[in-house]
């Protein structure tokens, strides 16, 4: 039986070894396909949709099918062993999985070309102390996204606000002289 646990933020960074050693003790059995998909979670680095993640589980082990990889994500989001990302819904619906032994961090999110880029920092910790204290709250867990613009969309999207400008002044143009 895989029962739902939240660990609290600080137990977040355990190595991945007291990961399974805390969830053995908890009667959590790693199998090999939930420690697949652990492993390709932790290990890429990236943000992968359950699609691209079912690809890669895939190559490792051929009896893996989609229902497997989605029960299976379910199971590790419910374990708080992975994050379940939307990533400010860029892709549609599609969710995002990234393992919650990284420290914690801010999502910045392109919404021109979809570059997802990970900011750490102090002020999450910072954020996280206050709302205890100002608000009384416990905290169990912290999502911060941010969404714009990458410094390569931002000169794409000057280029393409220039051309459109280009379409529009002859029409313009012609409007002025023959007024
Ligand atoms: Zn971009
Ligand atoms: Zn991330």
């Amino acid at each position: 039986m895989w029962h739902a646990l939240v660990l609290p933020l600080s137990e977040y960074r355990m190595a991945q070894t007291d990961i399974r050693d805390s969830l053995r003790e908890r009667g959590v059995r790693l199998t090999r396909q939930r420690k697949i998909l652990l492993d390709l979670i932790d290990t890429s680095g990236e943000h992968l949709d359950a699609e691209q993640l079912y690809q890669m589980a895939k190559k490792r082990d051929v009896k893996l099918n989609r229902v497997t990889v989605y029960r299976t994500l379910k199971m590790l989001k419910q374990g708080g062993l992975v994050d379940e990302l939307d990533l400010m819904h860029y892709g549609g619906d599609q969710h995002y999985y990234e393992t919650r032994l990284k420290q914690e961090h801010a999502h910045i999110i392109c919404l021109r070309c979809g570059k997802v880029e990970e900011f750490f920092g102090e002020h999450i910790q910072k954020m996280r102390k206050q709302v205890e204290q100002n608000l009384g709250f416990q905290i169990l867990l912290t999502r911060t996204e941010v969404g714009g613009y990458c410094s390569n969309c931002q000169i794409l999207r000057a280029r393409e606000v220039e051309q459109a400008r280009g379409t529009e002044l002859p029409a313009r143009g012609r409007g002025r002289t023959s007024g």
